[in-house]
């Protein structure tokens, strides 16, 4: 099987790049934050906030977490109830960035992802797939883009699905989960040494999209 690793900040273009990038060659698309986003949401359900004043392990022993690929589309479940539209809520990104920094989450979702690529040619994008996911992904790729056109970005997307934010927000929350998940002791976001670093910051998508296929026909792995 091939493993692509897609790693970088929030707003990067992960998700939409690699979601392309796996039709055009016939990969799976895992979106590992989805994962993240999905714990989440289970612990704002339960009424706990980012400080997350709780046992986890055991919250996380009754929390059953699984994805399904519906027209190649991924969706996530929570305790069985698809979530795939819940977890895109500001909310759920502040709270995947809290429930994450927590080794017990990390560990829970680790075997999951590993078997996801050990049974498919997989492009996964996350924080550390290529640190510490996959550390043998055929490939990896860790995109990144200037603060402010990331958060540009997430604004125009999250305007279009009619959510109501301002763009100081949108970019405050960024800045605040970038720092989180780069600055947490385990497994925090950062380039695997043998990493390709991609800025899609003054690049189209059609742009950006092209610059991650020629990485990988580079590789000569297709
Ligand atoms: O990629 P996305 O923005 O959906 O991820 C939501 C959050 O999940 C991130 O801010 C990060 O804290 C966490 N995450 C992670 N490791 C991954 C993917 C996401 O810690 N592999």
């Amino acid at each position: 099987m091939i493993s692509i690793a897609i790693d970088g900040p929030a707003g990067a273009g992960k998700s939409t790049l690699a979601r392309a990038l796996a039709k055009k060659i016939n990969f799976i698309y895992v979106d590992t934050g989805a994962l993240y986003r999905a714990i989440g949401v289970k612990f704002l359900n339960l009424g706990y906030n980012t400080d997350l004043n709780c046992d986890i392990a055991s919250v996380l022993s009754t929390t059953q977490i699984n994805i399904k690929f519906i027209d190649g589309e991924q969706h996530v479940y929570l305790d069985n109830a698809d979530v795939s539209e819940e977890i895109r809520s500001p909310q759920a990104s502040m709270m995947a960035s809290a429930v994450s920094a927590k080794p017990e989450v990390r560990a829970f979702l680790l075997e999951m992802q590993r078997k996801l690529a050990k049974e498919n040619n997989v492009i996964m994008d996350g924080r550390d797939i290529g640190t510490v996911v996959l550390p043998n992904a055929n490939v990896k790729i860790f995109l990144t883009a200037d603060p402010k056109i990331r958060a540009e970005r997430r604004y125009k997307e999250l305007i279009e699905k009619g959510k109501q934010v301002t763009f100081d927000e949108v970019l405050a929350d960024m800045l605040e989960r970038d720092y989180n998940d780069s600055h947490r002791e385990i497994a925090p976001l950062k380039p695997a040494k043998d990493s390709v670093i991609a800025d899609t910051g003054n690049k189209s998508f059609d742009e950006s999209l092209e610059m991650l296929y020629s990485i990988i026909k580079n590789t000569e792995l297709l």
